[in-house]
């Protein structure tokens, strides 16, 4: 497989043009504020010059990322496609409809809401819409009310009251779930009584016996899949099944793999959306387009989703939403299929590379784009590991490993990521060189001495070995070049 059919967009073809529009807004923007001119030149050079592992981060293409330097940011748009509560609207209403199109037709959704800023709000958008569907719309009803305008104070009291105690349970944070699936410091935790299911202890799995007990206890009224750092596929059918042993709405948050969805990487059982009856996700993630979230929802729930606006967003970025218009359109094209199985191979390959040099993976493996390295079996912390990887050119993020022993600050793991990375070209081979690399690092780094034995966050690299590491990465960095050529 070439590295232009994966990087598409990304061609030599367009390289000329994008300089001429970049460097032609630089001089605009420098005009004005110099030093942001200066940053975001030196952020380009940094990410070109970085092995990015990031596996929430991502290189959209510069069709994607010109279409957010527009007019469109000027517009205030509150309320939906033809039914807005401002003035001539109507290139908005082109752009919010072609984008929600491609991603009905993307991954096959009977409807598709493309307003959310970003992933978090996509999930506020999806747990209200299931409150008003569930709760408030069956409560007014009762009431003999058409709109909660019509309500009593009292009356208004108590559904108020009921839609802030309903139950969710969602994946823990520990075993690779999101903080806004229920947990307490996010607004999704103060909304909902939660409890959550975790992974089997032995095998770093989802036991799906476990959640289903879980869930008859407990009766959740919303049943929440998806992760921020669980390396293996979900089955969607069996969740699915759980959730309507107890009459629970069924919601798939996959704002990580959302780009493994669209791929047709993950399809029947592991495929969300057929399976669930609100979907929603990031689309700056696996799916490289702009940073923003959308959710997608059957028939049922449709209609409470698109009162997004005004009940949780205010006016959309219009300018966002044109570069998801481009960017969806982007992954209906073939060449983002093989871009998706090239994800998931790397990723694969990664993990290969760490198991046959003996590094401790969660659940021993991958089989979507990400892999858990658990940095104890080099007598680290994550923190440790993620400040030296970073020392030697190597962009990660510490993360939790089921069980932490050193809590959620420090933690034990690495998390590893092969979307970025394969957008540049990687293959097999390079990944595999890439776990050697990281390997040489974290073999090559020991906790320092702190007051009270080993420190959590100090550390000592072995001399040279950044350097090395460094002089490795560079010839893998320039063998695959970001956004190729490309000068400012
Ligand atoms: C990244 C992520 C989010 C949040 O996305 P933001 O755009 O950062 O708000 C939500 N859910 C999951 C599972 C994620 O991985």
């Amino acid at each position: 497989m070439s590295a232009e059919s994966i990087t598409a967009g990304l061609g030599a073809e367009y390289a000329a043009t994008a300089s001429e529009a970049y460097r032609a807004a630089l001089q605009v923007i420098e005009s004005v504020e110099p030093r942001i001119a200066d940053a975001t030149r030196k952020e380009l050079a940094d990410q070109r010059d970085s092995l990015k592992l990031i596996a929430s981060e991502n290189y959209a293409s510069p069709a994607v990322l010109l279409t957010m330097g527009t007019w469109f940011s000027d517009k205030y748009a509150e309320g939906t496609i033809g039914h807005r509560f401002y003035a001539a609207c109507q290139n908005v209403d082109t752009v919010e409809a072609l984008a929600a199109e491609h991603a009905r037709e993307l991954f096959g959704a009977p409807y598709a809401y493309v307003q959310p800023h970003s992933g978090i709000d996509a999930n506020l958008v999806a747990y209200w819409a299931i409150l008003a569907t569930r709760i408030e719309a069956p409560g007014l009803a009762e009431m003999g009310a058409k709109h909660v305008n019509d309500l009593s104070e009292a009356d208004w009291e108590t559904l108020r009251n009921s839609m802030g105690n309903q139950r969710l349970m969602g994946m823990s944070l520990d075993t690779g779930g999101h903080l806004t699936h229920g947990f307490r410091p996010n607004i999704s935790g103060k909304m909902f009584h939660q409890r959550q299911y975790g992974t089997d202890p032995t095998t770093g799995f989802i036991d799906y016996d476990a959640v289903a007990a879980a869930v008859r206890e407990f009766k959740p009224l919303v049943l929440v899949a998806g992760y921020s750092a669980y390396p293996r596929r979900v089955n969607f059918a069996k969740m699915r099944e759980i959730a309507d042993e107890v009459g629970a709405t069924f919601m798939v948050d996959m704002a990580h793999f959302a780009g493994l969805v669209a791929g047709k990487v993950f399809t029947g059982d592991e495929d969300p959306v057929p399976h669930a009856h609100v979907v929603t996700t990031t689309t700056h993630k696996s799916l490289r387009g702009p940073r923003g979230g959308l959710v997608l929802a059957t028939e049922e729930y449709a209609p409470a989703v698109d009162k997004g606006c005004p009940m949780v967003l205010g006016g959309p970025l219009s300018h966002v939403m044109a570069a998801k218009a481009v960017a969806l359109a982007e992954a209906r094209q073939p060449a983002f299929r093989q871009y998706a199985q090239a994800v998931a191979d790397n990723a694969q390959a990664l993990a290969d590379g760490f198991v046959k040099r003996d590094a401790g993976l969660v659940t021993g493996g991958t089989d979507n784009h990400i892999v858990l390295l658990d940095v104890t079996s080099f007598g680290l912390t994550g923190r440790q590991a993620e400040s030296a990887l970073l020392d030697s050119g190597i962009v990660t993020n510490r993360n939790a490993i089921p069980a932490d022993p050193n809590g959620a600050w420090y933690t034990s793991g690495i998390r590893f990521g092969s979307p970025a990375l394969t957008t540049r070209g990687f293959g097999a081979d390079e990944f595999d060189r890439v776990a050697e690399l990281v390997v040489e690092v974290l073999s090559n780094t020991q906790p320092a001495a702190g007051p009270n034995g080993p420190s959590k966050a100090k550390y000592i690299l072995g001399e040279g070995t950044a350097d090395r590491v460094r002089a490795a990465a560079a010839e893998l960095l320039d063998a695959n070049p970001l956004y190729p050529g490309l000068t400012l």
